[in-house]
């Protein structure tokens, strides 16, 4: 790949390209609109409009769109060609600054949440020229956000541009507060990690659970899981660095600073890190990267599984959310530097994210929850559904000092000697790791590690970006009237610690005592999606979006309603391929086997033999067939109850979760013990150690 410079970032408007491309008062213009968050006018759009196609067209496009992110979590796009016939039968290639600025997508089949009558269809996508647009399959996408007629946020975008500026208007009040003046802007940078599985196409055709559902309803557990511990960072096979490479370059293409691939913990499981950058970017480029990447895995006849738990019993797939703030002057505020005591400033900023986090875990456990996520979180391989934070020995020597009021050292990082002559000494850093945290810090930044594979980053940078924003907005209110400002500062520290170190936890957050602790300290512990989604609508919780301006009471309902819906479609899907698999392939490939025993039965005695073995096994089969069988029609009725529901969204989630899902379970159970004795040549589906090992 010696051409590197040459292909990165090909397919991206970027800021080289905007130069070189854009007339020079255009650049400035569009440059300035973007770092002071202001808009441009419409000769300013016409004037980009056509530099864009003019690029875009020399790229191959023949199409623009305006690529959105309804509520649904995934990207939405429809295409425009540039043509406009003239009347010599010719065609003219045009993009007008009105058609970047503003498109008009039929909003009627997007959901809503109840914010917009079924009959009120008309919605608009407005450029977001913060998040560069790109060339992908011979189209132009343009990052939009998505609106309703009447201005309700309709997507996942508004919101988070909504809770970065209101972020950085409260980080940069304290920062003023503190006779900071150089920064005037405050980013919040995020680099996600991204989990994903990947299996073969041949044998994912056969499995209509994956198809359908992107997880294996089946599957009985194979004799070799993820017990060695051999896959973690494990050698990669041929086939799968390959498809990492090609992967790896068409990223590359698009500006997607993809750095680190490795594999993960289970067999066929593997991650994918990019480099962090701003809030929306890394948003908009984690959504164009999860298609890229199912994309490019079909060109290798392999495919891309994003769900959080494709395989029971197998670790699931998350996403890890680094999170941190950085000023225009070139500072990380969450940057602990050597000197942590040294500075008020980093002592402020950190512990009014432990506030934050505290005061509003609710809020962020909903951020990350959806239906494939309940199935990872709590169960000791991603972190436990109660949210804690982890600081590390570091900031945890640091806060002990703060809540005694007296703050004069920090440890510092040592140095490990390995014993050996001819290796280096290494430089330690001043805090360990703790993977079995939700949140933690990890060296000049938060890992929030609950986000699901398959979801969008958009909802917990929203609510992370708009929590911190309230605590430093008080901090903020505090400061700027303080008479004695060192003093104030000290006692916002000491009141913070100490009303807040309830929610930090440096143990083993997997194990079953902190479950007991957790909830001595008055911890939530939100198991399912259906419970923690009532965060949306506390009253504390839409104060908080109200007052800040990110979602109005109107927009937050319209979310807990619609992922409350998300869960029951999800589940109605899920359950309904159950039934099909288990009543059209399972059972038939079970009495086949049943007759087979049979007339083998019939065989053996009539050679005058007992056939002992066949009659025993004919048995045992046939009893659990007559359980599948039971279990099929119990979720069948649960199913048709379930459908007949006409209650509330909480309600009809609620049934789908406890009724449905258990009955689910229970056809599973039944078909998973059969397929471990049923003769392999006849069960209908791939399995798990197919599935996990033969790729
Ligand atoms: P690990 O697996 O050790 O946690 P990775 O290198 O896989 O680390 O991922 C770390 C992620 O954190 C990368 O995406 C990296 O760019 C990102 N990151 C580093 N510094 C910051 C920061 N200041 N703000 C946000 N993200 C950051
Ligand atoms: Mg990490």
């Amino acid at each position: 790949m010696s051409n590197f410079g040459e292909f990165y970032g090909e397919n991206v408007f970027n800021d080289c390209i905007m130069k070189e491309r854009l007339p020079k008062a255009t650049y400035k213009a569009l440059k300035k609109a973007i770092e002071k968050g202001a808009t441009v006018d419409l000769a300013v759009a016409d004037v980009v409009a056509l530099a864009l196609k003019d690029w875009a067209v020399e790229k191959g496009a023949t199409h623009f769109t305006h690529w959105f992110q309804p509520l649904t979590g995934i990207t939405a796009e429809k295409h425009d060609s540039f043509i406009n016939p003239t009347e010599d039968g010719k065609v003219l290639l045009e993009f007008s600054g009105k058609e970047l600025i503003k498109g008009e997508p039929d909003a009627s089949s997007f959901p809503s949440g109840g914010s917009r009558a079924t009959c009120a269809a008309r919605g608009y996508t407005a450029w977001d020229m913060t998040s560069p647009a790109f060339v992908k399959d011979e189209t132009l996408y343009i990052p939009t956000a998505f609106v309703s007629y009447t201005g309700e946020a309709l997507d996942k975008k508004i919101p988070l541009l909504r809770s970065m500026e209101v972020l950085s208007k409260e980080a940069i009040r304290v920062l003023k507060a503190l006779g900071n003046t150089t920064a005037n802007k405050v980013t919040t940078t995020v680099g996600p990690e991204q989990e994903y599985f990947i299996v073969d196409k041949k044998l994912y055709d056969k499995r209509p659970d994956l198809i359908y559902t992107g997880r294996t309803l089946f599957g009985a557990k194979p004799p070799k899981g993820q017990e060695l511990e051999d896959h973690y960072f494990g050698s990669l096979k041929e086939r799968i660095s390959d498809y990492m490479k090609d992967l790896d370059k068409e990223l590359w293409k698009l500006g997607i600073s993809v750095k680190t691939k490795h594999n993960e913990v289970a067999p066929a499981q593997h991650e994918l890190a990019p480099i962090f950058t701003t809030t929306n970017v890394a948003t908009d480029t984690n959504q164009l990267t999860m298609d890229v990447m199912k994309k490019v895995a079909l060109r290798h006849g392999l495919v891309c599984l994003l769900h959080e738990k494709p395989f029971a019993g197998v670790n699931g797939s998350g996403k890890h959310n680094n999170w941190s703030m950085s000023t225009d002057d070139g500072q990380n505020l969450l940057d602990p530097t050597d000197a942590p005591h040294k500075s008020k400033q980093f002592q402020l900023f950190l512990t009014s994210v432990i506030k934050a986090v505290d005061e509003y875990s609710d809020l962020l456990r909903a951020s990350a929850a959806n239906p494939g996520n309940d199935h990872r979180l709590g169960a000791n391989e991603a972190p436990p559904a109660i949210i804690s934070v982890f600081l590390g020995d570091q900031l945890q020597d640091l806060i002990e000092q703060i809540e005694k009021g007296e703050v004069t050292s920090s440890i510092s990082a040592g140095k490990l000697d390995l014993g050996v002559s001819t290796l280096p000494k290494l430089i330690k850093d001043p805090t360990d790791r703790n993977r079995t945290s939700p949140f933690a810090f990890t060296g000049n930044k938060f890992e929030f590690r609950m986000v699901p594979s398959s979801g969008t980053i958009a909802d917990c940078n929203t609510v992370l970006n708009t929590i911190v924003a309230e605590v430093l907005s008080e901090v903020a209110d505090r400061l700027e009237k303080a008479a004695d400002l060192d003093a104030e500062i000290n006692a916002i520290l000491t009141e913070t610690v100490k009303e807040h170190s309830k929610i930090i936890f440096n143990g083993n957050g997997y194990s079953d005592e902190w479950v007991v602790e957790a909830e001595k300290r008055g911890l939530a512990n939100i198991k399912t999606t259906v419970e923690a989604t009532k965060a949306y609508i506390t009253e504390k919780n839409v104060a908080l979006m109200e007052k800040h301006g990110v979602l109005s009471k109107l927009e937050m309902h319209a979310r807990y309603d619609v992922n409350l819906e998300i869960y029951a479609k999800t589940t109605n899907i899920e359950a309904e391929t159950t039934l099909e698999i288990a009543k059209r392939q399972i059972l038939p490939a079970v009495i086949k086997f049943e007759t087979s025993l049979a007339k083998s039965i019939s065989a053996v005695k009539a050679a005058g033999v007992s056939a002992g073995v066949q009659c025993e096994l004919l048995a045992e089969v046939d009893e659990l067939a007559v359980a599948l069988k039971k279990n099929i029609g119990e979720l069948e009725a649960s199913v048709e109850k379930a459908q007949a529901l006409d209650g509330d969204a909480y309600a009809v989630a609620h049934f789908y979760k406890f009724d449905v899902f258990e009955k689910m379970q229970a056809v599973r159970a039944v078909a998973d013990t059969l397929e471990t004795l049923v003769d392999k040549d006849v069960w209908p589906l791939p399995t798990y150690g197919e599935l996990l090992f033969n790729v």
